[in-house]
């Protein structure tokens, strides 16, 4: 027998709303390759409605006390944390990941973001600089109005968020356009916020395809700013489209991180961290350090290590207890990682471990599997060590002093993270200053502390979400100067 469909809708105004033109896109479970959702194909006109509730909320928000803002944020942080396991189960079905990893990481950490943002609404403010000649200078810094966040696929409801609750915190209304892959947590996220009292149409979430309902969204004149998470060659796309109508933007796009291990680094820290760092969420976070560049001599100690413990890695159904990877999240993503691995074998790449799909018994026969895949003997120029994979799939290469870490770490388009793996605090330094990265991790991988600024330089993006500099984003500074 056939199960019905699970039918995910708007969320505009307050209320849950079919998509005005009746299309549906499927959604699948990565895990069992079978559609169990389908989720409103929107168009222009679902934008323009959400669009238009927002622009009637946005002055009663504006204008609510900024305590008030921040006891409702409170409130959904305390309603996702009431409704974590539920959350987190469909955060794993439709993204494919690990159950625990999105009970441990994806759903606390969204919780986390509303009340950091709650927190930041409080303290946020404006500065008075006493100028020259008993002149008194106002920053002012305002809502903007109605703005926009659109977000990737690979960690849903944590990077969705992470956008609007500074958005809101800031006095903005919202209309968010979450992944079309992967919709249903924050389709969940509508009964959370009206639950826990947000008035309509401060946030209204349009769910559907990046091509049409993303497209809309940045088009329309009345957004005022667009946060977006998602790939290079999409930031690129939003930016022809938005700059020319001069909206804030905030892009967050690709990475190609590198991991560099010193000789001198604490080793068993440095292997399992690297370890981590490749292939958490099968790869696909945009910090994951898809190339480890390790000392030379170092090497043939690390390489062993390191592969021992890829090894040991369970890949398994998502919803298992002891699953460390799950499925890969779609069927045409796995594809392009496979690709990729096929690419690597003509590269000249030697395969060290993986290279594979994996094949699951039972219901996740049809799953998005792929083994943990490292190469070694790749040039730093070829496109496999050039191009965002994505995925569990990464290479080792040996570097003979620091100047060559260095250039190997900085010799991508991108410039999102590095992680650097030395006990010697002067070379610590060194590659702080000298890493093109908007983040540079020394002895840990991923420690993310909601305060600090978040980025890349180069391809990997523009702008910094985070504490202060996101409320500083979704506001408008006004100079009012007392003379
Ligand atoms: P994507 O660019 O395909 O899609 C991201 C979002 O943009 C989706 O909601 C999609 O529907 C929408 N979109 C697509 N085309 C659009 C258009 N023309 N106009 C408006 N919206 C459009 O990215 P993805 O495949 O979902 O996510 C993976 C990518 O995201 C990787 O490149 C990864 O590195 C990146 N990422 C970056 C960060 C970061 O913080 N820098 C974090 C996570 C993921």
């Amino acid at each position: 027998m056939r199960t019905a469909l699970l039918r995910l809708a708007n969320f505009i105004d307050g209320d849950y709303r079919a998509p005005i033109g009746g299309a549906y896109l499927p959604v699948i479970e990565p895990a069992t390759g079978q559609v169990f959702a389908e989720v409103p194909a929107s168009n222009a006109g679902d934008v323009d409605a959400a669009i238009s509730a927002a622009r009637r909320a946005a002055p009663v928000w504006a204008a609510t006390a900024p305590s008030e803002r921040a006891r409702v944020l409170r409130r959904i942080a305390d309603e996702i944390d009431a409704r974590a396991a539920s959350l987190a189960e469909e955060e794993s079905r439709d993204s494919g990941k690990p159950v625990s990893v999105a009970r441990s990481v994806d759903i606390p950490r969204a919780a986390a973001n509303f009340r950091h943002f709650a927190a930041q609404a409080e303290t946020f403010a404006s500065e008075s600089h006493d100028g020259e000649a008993g002149t008194l200078n106002i920053t002012l810094r305002q809502p903007l109005g109605v703005v926009g966040c659109i977000s990737p696929w690979n960690l849903p409801l944590y990077l969705l968020t992470w956008k609007i609750a500074p958005a809101l915190a800031a006095g903005n209304a919202v209309v968010a356009k979450p992944s079309e892959v992967t919709p249903v947590t924050a389709w969940l996220l509508g009964d959370v916020v009206r639950h826990a009292g947000l008035p309509p149409g401060i946030l209204n979430i349009v769910q559907g395809a990046g091509a049409t309902a993303g497209a809309a969204l940045v088009a329309q004149r009345d957004v005022k700013a667009l946060s977006f998470t998602g790939s290079t060659a999409t930031g690129a796309a939003i930016a022809a489209v938005a700059a020319p109508q001069f909206k804030k933007l905030s892009l967050e796009l690709g990475g190609k991180n590198a991991t560099l291990v010193f000789a001198d680094a604490d080793f068993d820290r440095a292997v399992s961290e690297s370890v981590r760092a490749a292939f958490s969420n099968q790869g696909q976070i945009c910090l994951c350090g898809s190339r480890i560049l390790v000392e030379r001599s170092l090497m043939p100690r690390f390489r062993e290590a390191f592969l021992a413990q890829v090894a040991a890695l369970r890949v398994g159904d998502p919803r298992e207890a002891d699953t460390q990877i799950g499925a890969l999240v779609s069927a045409e993503h796995l594809a392009k990682v496979q690709a990729y691995i096929a690419l690597a074998h003509e590269e000249g790449g030697r395969l060290l471990c993986g290279g594979s799909r994996i094949e699951l018994p039972g219901r996740c026969q049809d799953g998005y599997f792929l083994a943990p895949t490292v190469f070694d003997h790749l040039d730093m120029h070829c496109r496999v060590n050039q191009e965002e994979i994505f995925g569990p799939v990464v290479t080792l290469t040996a570097f003979d002093d620091d100047t060559q870490a260095i250039g190997f770490a900085n010799g991508t388009p991108y410039g999102l993270a590095t992680s650097v793996w030395t006990r010697d605090l002067a070379r610590a330094q060194r590659c702080a200053r000298e890493l093109q990265a908007g983040i540079v991790w020394i002895n840990c991988w991923m420690a993310r502390d909601l305060r600090t600024p978040f980025g890349g330089v180069k391809a990997s993006g523009v702008g910094r979400e985070g504490g202060l500099e996101a409320m500083r984003f979704f506001s408008e500074s006004k100079n009012v100067a007392f003379g």
